[in-house]
């Protein structure tokens, strides 16, 4: 599937779901919207971190780890399995998703990572939100992107504290989306 048709399905999601803030925040109105029971498991974190599945009944299940302790990463999870159901993935049964977060291989998964990415942190407020911090750090002098090395470092730890915090995401994801929209690029 093309990019851009998986980022579309993100933001037809986010316009039917997401009237403001942080799409992590109506994960629960989501799958309610859609039918989706969700419910978090106790398991070994090696071995599991989270699961679309259908049962026999037909019922939709997102089932994570609750002890995933990153928010950000549990957050991800989540919206990675939303992207298995509105990209519509064939899943073979419950048991051979069951190691998938750990064992990114199947191009699915790639496809379900980069939903979630574009379901958390939609380019067009993303890049605003970066934009208008800039000013603010750089007091109106600097432009995009955003060249992070040691000297200016302290600007990154500014927008990476608050970023992260606004839309749910751990440091690792939201470097991966400002690194590819071309937003920030890290140097030495
Ligand atoms: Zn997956």
């Amino acid at each position: 599937m093309l990019r851009s048709n998986i980022e579309n399905i993100a933001n037809q999601v986010l316009s039917k779901y997401v009237a403001k803030g942080g799409a992590y925040k109506q994960f629960e109105k989501i799958c309610a919207g859609e039918s989706i029971t969700y419910k978090e498991i106790e398991a070994d974190e090696k071995h599991f971190c989270g699961v679309f599945t259908k049962y026999l009944d037909e019922q939709k299940h997102i089932i994570i780890n609750s002890k995933i302790d990153n928010e950000g990463r549990k957050n991800f999870t989540k919206a990675h399995e939303l992207g298995h159901y509105f990209l519509g993935h064939q899943l073979k049964g419950h048991d051979v998703n069951i190691n998938e977060e750990c064992a990114n291989k199947d191009p699915i998964e790639y496809e379900a990572d980069y939903f979630a990415t574009c379901l958390l942190m939609p380019e067009e407020k993303i890049t605003s939100a970066v934009k208008s911090m800039l000013y603010r750090i750089s007091k109106g002098s600097s432009s995009l992107p955003l060249y992070i090395t040691n000297r200016n470092y302290k600007s990154w730890a500014i927008i990476n504290s608050e970023l992260t915090k606004r839309y749910g995401v751990s440091e690792t994801a939201l470097r991966y989306r400002l690194s590819s929209l071309n937003l920030v690029i890290f140097g030495n």
